[in-house]
């Protein structure tokens, strides 16, 4: 029944469940996973309310032009960004990611307005957009120890731009910021869908600060063109470190990549490029422009780009830090299987958290799941029990060597964990199609991150991926 309902909205076609409890939830974000969410929720016989601080719907996926991005809420999108998974693999599980009349790129790897011409038809199908309150950002979450129901506050940016009113709920008229008006509600459950590639981790340079060069983050990259006969050293060879190196040589002088998993005497150009190379890790930066590599190596370098990667904030969470979660060293404490936190489950739950996983598809299960846990459909263990697995998966990190930054990376089992989550909540599973074609799509990449966008040999999976579809098609 569940697939069937991909065909319409799923008020309209699914029988609809007859829940144990019909909750008043509140979302946090209408990205892909908060829309997921909105969408579980509803189905489950929920009244999702989702709070978005921007003023569409799409998170990572909305692009914002340089003069746009001041603020740090912005996206991390960058102009030329095209999917780094086939789009058979990224979309969610009913709901294909096809390449249809009205697409903006109908290639296989598509540029990111596509993929938010996507999440669009996926809130237009599911009838989601008229559950979201725009240019609404949640300010705090506090915990009501009485009944153990949630209070949300959230800031009306839409009345700042109207000259005030707006929005609905209690008004509680005690704004820090001019114009901007708080208010407050009542819920009695709490989504986090808010994203995790916002707020950037910038690696540590010895010396750093008297080096007189300019640095940024990946965050606020756009363009190539500010780089124009430039000398850049980028941290980070890994997605975002990969494609924008090879964007800049375009127009850059020299471009160094540094890669902390290469040897310290690595230093090798790439081929195909008169002006990139791949280098150790940054050791240190000096007073007289150089960065020097591990190998003593160095170069003038007149900018350097940290493609490093970005940290895990829950500020709406801040007053109740260390009663409710901390977060140390990217490690979200406690969480059990990356969703809930045991001592307020399930009234408390956070989507979409772990990476080097397929999004869309994990958020979907993880909805489905919270969902179902929500309404009593689903049981969820003791408390203590849920301890005692967030104390084993620590334990088993640590004798894999794992740092405890990678927490919540789910690079060798994130099918087991999708597996599990389908398992507790009567969603279908992801398609072993799916499966092997992510494993083929990350192989390539590794192999030919030139090519790996344009040429591939999984034919027989597409062709097994395009067969399945047709089941989702009117
Ligand atoms: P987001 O998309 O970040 O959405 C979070 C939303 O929460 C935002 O709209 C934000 O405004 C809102 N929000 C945050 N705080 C508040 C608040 N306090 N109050 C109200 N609203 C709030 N994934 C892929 O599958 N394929 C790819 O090719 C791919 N490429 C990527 C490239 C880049 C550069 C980046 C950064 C990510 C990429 N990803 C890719 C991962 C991508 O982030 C996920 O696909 C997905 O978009 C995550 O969705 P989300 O809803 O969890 O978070």
């Amino acid at each position: 029944t569940r697939r069937a309902a991909a065909a319409g909205s799923d008020r309209a076609t699914m029988a609809t469940p007859t829940p144990m409890r019909s909750l008043h939830v509140a979302v946090i974000g209408a990205g892909a996973a908060g829309l997921a969410a909105a969408r579980e929720l509803r189905r489950e016989g929920h009244s999702p309310v989702v709070f978005e601080r921007g003023a569409g719907i799409g998170g990572t996926w909305i692009y914002e032009p340089p003069a746009e991005t001041e603020d740090d809420g912005h996206s991390s999108m960058y102009e030329s960004l095209r999917t780094n998974l086939p789009r058979e693999v990224m979309g969610f599980l009913d709901f294909p990611f096809a390449a249809v009349p009205g697409s903006l790129d109908a290639r296989r790897f598509p540029r990111h307005e596509e993929v938010l011409r996507y999440i669009h038809e996926f809130a237009r199908r599911f009838d989601l957009s008229g559950l979201v309150r725009f240019r609404a950002e949640v300010t705090a979450v506090v915990r009501v120890l009485q009944d153990g129901r949630w209070t949300v506050r959230w800031r009306n940016k839409a009345a700042a731009a109207a000259g005030g009113g707006g929005g609905g709920g209690a008004a509680a008229d005690d704004a820090g910021e001019a114009g901007e008006e708080e208010q407050e509600e009542a819920y009695d459950a709490v989504v986090v869908c808010n994203g995790h590639y916002t707020k950037p981790r910038i690696a540590d340079i010895p010396g750093v600060d008297a080096w007189p060069g300019k640095q940024i983050h990946s965050h606020s990259y756009r363009l190539p063109d500010p780089f124009h006969d430039q000398v850049v050293v980028i941290i980070g060879a890994k997605n975002s470190g990969g494609d924008i190196s090879r964007e800049i040589a375009g127009v850059a002088r020299e471009v160094h990549m540094a890669n902390r998993a290469s040897p310290a005497a690595t230093c090798e150009r790439l081929p195909g490029y008169h002006n990139l190379w791949l280098r150790s890790m940054v050791e240190r930066a000096d007073p007289d422009g150089s960065v020097v590599f591990r190998d003593g190596s160095s170069v003038r370098a007149d900018v350097i780009m940290h493609c490093t990667g970005y940290k895990y904030s829950f500020p709406f969470l801040d007053q109740q830090q260390g009663r409710i979660i901390s977060v140390h060293d990217n490690r979200i404490h406690p969480l059990y299987k990356h969703v809930f936190v045991p001592q307020l489950a399930p009234s408390l739950a956070f989507i979409g958290l772990p990476f080097k996983v397929i999004p869309f598809p994990m958020a979907q299960l993880q909805a489905s799941w919270v969902a179902g846990a929500l309404s009593g459909r689903v049981q969820l263990p003791s408390e203590e029990e849920m301890m005692e697995d967030v104390r084993a998966l620590y334990a088993e990190l640590e004798a894999m060597g794992w740092p405890v930054r990678y927490t919540h990376c789910l690079k060798h089992n994130q099918f087991e964990y999708d597996d599990w989550l389908a398992d507790q909540s009567g969603h279908a599973k992801v398609e072993e199609w799916r499966k092997s074609m992510y494993d083929a799509a990350s192989k390539k990449k590794v192999e030919c991150p030139e090519t790996y966008r344009e040429e591939w040999d999984d034919h027989d999976l597409m062709d097994q991926a395009n067969q399945d579809f047709q089941k989702y098609y009117c």
